[in-house]
């Protein structure tokens, strides 16, 4: 259990840090472990650090639940819970060690089991949030019945420290899948993605897909099935037959879906230094893409509704990319940058550039001035 003493004193610390910054009128970047400083749009803006802020607060394993403080290393999460045979089901990337509870949030990114099961805003019950006149402000709840309707906790995920501080956060976790078995087979893209959203149209247990390959060739298709022990077992044998695919071990299995959630796979380590690893979302049934500039092991997951491609960095093609994949309805962004590019380049597709996005200006707009009139987190690190 946490000490109170030093919670209260570092809530303290905190205040004084966004009351100051609010009366010099310069924002302050919110850091946990600093291990995704590199995603989103960048600044040399003093930082505020919540490593100071840490502990878990209360874990019901029996009413699915965690509460943690945001400097609480993930590492520390995801092991209590292991503990108790339970996950973050969407399966947040660390990009390092030090990865907080809060960083993980605040970045709203989230890993293979994302398709499945939903990211990480549907799972935030409730946060405690600082904002920018310092006022200590609770939303949501605990328990997983306290879901219903709009939540301001459901904005932390993925503001990227835009909005306002997070304190703490309540998470809704699952139980481990009692069975799991991942295949692998050679298939080019289009045949991918259309047995992809055929299986994912039938009561399969499908909960993560990779396809890793040259766009206009060949590739290799990788799937995991995760659930019941019945369930996997009699979709096991059909699915491989569909696809010719072959039963990869456990432990290949476990270190493949870990390295692609962190991206220590090749295709994204080697990124050359005048490249952009460029993330499309898409909608779901989405076909294969033809990418201007892209090079070998485009990587597609969540079925094709995440597609990363590394291509050239300079703005024309970043241009094109985001045409096109607004022509499909989704949107781009720049996610990691090669040493050459120039990290003053816009990192997201604007709201302003996607036709469905427009309205919502507005309203961040209006949430932005209501939670930081003086703009103590207006980092830019989001459009
Ligand atoms: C305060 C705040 C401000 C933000 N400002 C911006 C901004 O200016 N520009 C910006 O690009 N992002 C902005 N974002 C992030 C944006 O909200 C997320 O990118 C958005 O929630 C979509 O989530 P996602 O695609 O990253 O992942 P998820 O929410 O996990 O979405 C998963 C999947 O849903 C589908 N999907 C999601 N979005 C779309 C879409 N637009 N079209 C089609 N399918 C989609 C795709 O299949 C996608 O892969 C902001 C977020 C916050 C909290």
């Amino acid at each position: 259990m946490a000490n109170s003493n030093a919670h209260q004193a570092a809530i303290e610390a905190f205040r004084e840090q966004i009351l100051s910054a609010a009366k010099s009128k310069t924002p302050l970047s919110i850091e946990g472990g600093g291990t995704k400083f590199w995603y989103g749009n960048p600044n040399q803006y003093a930082k505020l650090n919540t490593r100071t802020y840490s502990g878990i607060l209360e874990y019901q394993p029996e009413e699915l639940v965690i509460t943690a403080c945001a400097g609480t290393p993930l590492k520390e999460i995801e092991a209590a819970l292991k503990e108790k045979n339970q996950v973050l089901a969407f399966e947040p990337p660390h990009f390092g060690d030090q990865a907080t509870f809060g960083g993980a949030i605040a970045a709203g990114l989230a890993g293979p089991g994302r398709i499945s099961v939903g990211n990480f805003r549907d799972f935030v019950l409730g946060a405690r949030i600082l904002d920018g006149k310092g006022q200590d402000l609770s939303f949501g709840g605990k328990v997983m019945k306290n879901v219903a309707g709009y939540d301001v906790s459901r904005l932390m995920p993925g503001s990227m420290g835009t909005l306002s501080l997070l304190l703490e956060a309540s998470v809704k976790v699952l139980p481990k899948p009692a069975a799991a078995a991942t295949l692998r087979c050679r298939i080019s893209q289009e045949k991918a993605l259309k047995i992809l959203n055929e299986w994912a149209g039938q009561p399969l247990p499908l909960s993560a897909s990779c396809w890793i390959g040259n766009a206009d060739g060949d590739g290799k298709l990788t799937i995991r099935l995760a659930g019941a022990v019945a369930a996997v077992k009699s979709a096991t044998p059909l699915m491989s037959a569909q696809v010719n695919a072959q039963i990869v071990s456990p432990d290949e299995a476990e270190d493949f879906w870990n390295q692609l959630r962190e991206q220590n796979l090749s295709a994204f380590t080697s990124l050359g230094n005048d490249q952009t690893l460029y993330r499309l979302a898409l909608p779901a049934a989405c076909g294969s893409l033809s990418i201007p500039g892209s090079e070998n092991d485009v990587v597609l997951e969540w079925h094709g509704q995440q597609r990363w491609i590394k291509a050239p960095g300079d703005q024309a093609t970043f241009d094109a990319i985001k045409k096109l994949a607004s022509s499909y309805g989704g949107h781009a962004t720049r996610f990691k940058q090669g040493s050459n590019v120039n990290p003053a380049f816009e990192r997201f597709t604007l709201l302003s550039e996607q036709t469905h996005s427009k309205a919502l200006e507005a309203v961040q707009g209006r949430l932005r001035s209501a939670f930081d009139p003086a703009g103590v987190f207006a980092t830019k690190r989001l459009p």
